[in-house]
């Protein structure tokens, strides 16, 4: 990713480009694997050693709100970051903390099928992700660049 690049996700979403926010998407990008927002501190310090913490986290937000990036909750309550938007569930490895991106269009299909048909009273749903839980049997994780 580029500066023009990076420059272009914020304008598409109306939202003002400033070399912190700029930083905070470069970062994403580079850490690519859901990182918590502690590494993405770590990232952007090397370029901004005295951006406040409330000011990425700030950044974090703005950019979940506008739907460039989403917030990934693992099962110890820990947030992470998901800078991939297209429609995918989790697999989450409690023993080493890895979280892979598991696309299957078959399953959100059975899904929406699912839920049209049977519906849960008083709740419109939005989407359905799935957060898969359990550990890689030879615990070597897959391809770290997805
Ligand atoms: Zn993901």
């Amino acid at each position: 990713m580029n500066y023009s690049e990076l420059k272009n996700i914020l304008e598409g979403k109306g939202l003002k480009v400033t070399p912190q926010r700029i930083a905070v998407l470069e970062a994403l990008y580079e850490l690519k694997n859901h990182p918590s927002a502690d590494e993405v501190r770590k990232i952007v310090q090397e370029k901004y050693p005295n951006i406040a913490l409330g000011t990425l986290y700030n950044i974090l937000d703005t950019l979940c709100e506008h739907n460039i990036i989403r917030k990934v909750k693992t099962e110890n309550d820990f947030m992470r970051y998901d800078i991939e938007m297209d429609k995918h569930h989790h697999i989450y490895c409690d023993e080493c903390d890895y979280i892979e991106n598991y696309y299957d269009g078959e399953l959100d299909k059975m899904l929406v099928d699912y839920f049209n048909r049977k519906g849960i009273p008083n709740f419109n749903i939005k989407e359905i992700n799935l957060q898969i839980v359990g550990s890689y049997k030879d615990h070597v994780k897959p391809n770290k660049n997805d």
